[in-house]
């Protein structure tokens, strides 16, 4: 694929529109949010497509994600793309490799494997006005007319920076690098992190390890994973009663964000509804009030993401389990020695200590008009405009992008709702000859402002808690409205707000 690029064998055909010729699309990543997009574009008509994705196989999350516990705390049928639900679903809340297996299904149904580059990574996208240049990690060149960021967000390990990491003498790994040759059956094991990663392993390897050190530096507000199996009448149900399906996906859309979003952005009576279950969950489930002061958050719940895991407390108070709260000092060849200077000696030491959510696209350096570098225009915090495009960055689209609709939510459900925006707004390139789409510096400004004034509404801002939605600002990157909203934008979008050209920009 190795090819040389000239200037003058581009710009001409540039306008794709206007040469009434298939756009070349280029997708990035191919997890949920890629292949969802590549399946709708060729829906549209939309035929010229590939997608580069870094790793050997499909599946983003899904793919790297396969620690022991591993589960979705979203509901199946909503956890799920609309286009394709999935009567088999085994239970009301879906282990992982079921989910992982339900992508590979749905990209050999609509034959989109063809479509996609595996083991090639994107490291440089380059707006040469109206098309992008695109670079692999293998060094190859290729022209595209539109690109889409399809990347994610939880997606690059964050190590702690905690003296020592390195000295370690044992086994440590990442929880989104998981070590399946290792067993930890009969080991001294430790987890720094106790969020949902971490919740979900403490639950599942506490039974199999020989003594398990949990190192909490900041208790975590949960509820319990109302899980269950389905039968195989329900199934048959499911399969067969027209609507049942398509029912139960907007009932659980309607529940998680009635319950989770509006606890968040304001509605007092519902976070204290929220507050309430999960204080009484505590209570129910911790016994001892010694360890249950110790579990107790001094923020408001929905303030950090939700967590929803029932095996979580019960794994703690089991005999060979110790939640740590003194402070991590350092990590020694021996273990983990705390601010109390004891050395909790392991043979693994797991980190469950999330991901650096203010990277998505980057590395891959991604430079706009006029040399813009997105990696510059990102410099106090990521932002977008309605988490999807960006000034400066012509024929450019990110699926959940920053500022996005990430709360207890499906985001297969958003990133399906953006692709249909992002469809809109090439259809209309296409019908009118348009050869540079992006949004106006004002819209996005205005957008922006909008957002930085409700956010501060919202308990991620005011509940007292530092979490992952906070950016180098301080601000929660995420979007400040109920989801509905964001939806309604998205199938609706105001082409008012983008600047539509017709002739190629002039080169930088
Ligand atoms: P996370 O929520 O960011 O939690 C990271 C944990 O590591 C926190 O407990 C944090 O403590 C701790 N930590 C980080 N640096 C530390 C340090 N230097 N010393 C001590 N502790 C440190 O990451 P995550 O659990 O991987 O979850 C990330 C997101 O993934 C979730 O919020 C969710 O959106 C998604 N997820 C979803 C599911 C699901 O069921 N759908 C499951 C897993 C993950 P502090 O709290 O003090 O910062």
């Amino acid at each position: 694929m190795n090819m040389s690029v000239a200037r003058e064998h581009f710009e001409p055909a540039g306008a794709w529109a206007a040469q009434g010729r298939q756009p070349r699309i280029a997708i990035i990543g191919a997890g949920f949010s890629g292949i969802g997009a590549l399946i709708k574009l060729r829906k549209q008509g939309y035929t010229d497509l590939t997608c580069f994705e870094k790793a050997e196989k499909i599946g983003g999350t899904w793919r790297d994600n396969h620690y022991p516990g591993l589960s979705c705390d979203v509901p199946s049928h909503f956890y799920s793309y609309s286009f394709e639900p999935n009567p088999d679903w085994t239970h009301r809340f879906s282990y992982g490799p079921e989910i992982w297996a339900y992508m590979n299904k749905v990209a050999d149904k609509y034959e989109v494997k063809r479509d996609i580059h595996l083991n090639c990574g994107v490291t440089d996208l380059k707006y040469l006005g109206p098309q992008w240049q695109l670079t692999t990690e293998h060094g190859d060149v290729e022209i595209f007319d539109l690109v889409i960021a399809a990347t994610g967000v939880l997606v690059n390990p964050a190590y702690p920076a905690i003296k020592g990491l390195y000295s370690f003498a044992g086994l440590q790994w990442h929880s989104a690098r998981w070590r399946d040759d290792v067993s930890l059956q009969g080991k001294r094991v430790g987890i720094i992190g106790t969020g949902s990663t971490a919740c979900q392993i403490v639950g599942a390897i506490a039974g199999e390890v020989a003594h398990l050190d949990v190192f909490q530096r900041t208790p975590h507000w949960l509820n319990a994973m109302p899980q269950k199996k389905y039968s195989a009448t329900w199934r048959f149900m499911l399969r067969w009663v027209p609507g049942l399906q398509l029912a139960i996906r907007n009932f659980m859309r309607w529940l998680m964000e009635y319950t989770f979003a509006r606890a968040t952005l304001g509605d007092e009576k519902q976070q204290q509804r929220v507050q309430d279950a999960c204080e009484a969950f505590l209570q129910e489930q911790v016994p001892d009030p010694e360890l249950r002061a110790r579990l107790t958050p001094d923020y408001k719940a929905t303030c950090k993401r939700m967590i929803m895991c029932s095996d979580y407390y019960p794994a703690l108070q089991q005999d060979n389990v110790a939640l740590i709260t003194d402070r991590i000092a350092e990590i020694v060849p021996e273990g983990v020695k705390t601010a109390d200077d004891k050395v909790h000696e392991l043979d693994v030491l797991l980190l469950a200590t999330g991901f650096k959510v203010s990277d998505f696209i980057l590395p891959t350096r991604v430079t706009g008009e006029n040399g813009l570098e997105l990696a510059e225009f990102w410099r106090d915090a990521p932002r977008a405009h309605r988490a999807l495009t960006f000034p400066g960055f012509p024929n450019f689209f990110m699926l959940e992008g920053p500022t996005g609709v990430f709360g207890n939510t499906s985001l297969i459900d958003i990133s399906e709702h953006q692709i249909a925006c992002v469809i809109a707004i090439i259809d209309r390139m296409k019908q009118e000859g348009v050869a540079v789409v992006a949004p106006k510096q004002e819209a996005y400004e205005a957008y922006n402002r909008a957002m930085s004034r409700d956010i501060g509404k919202s308990t991620w801002a005011t509940g007292g808690c530092d979490s992952w939605y906070l950016d180098a600002t301080g601000t929660p990157n995420i979007y400040p409205w109920l989801p509905q909203r964001y939806r309604e934008d998205m199938l609706n979008p105001d082409f008012s707000e983008y600047r539509f050209e017709q002739l190629p920009v002039a080169v930088s």
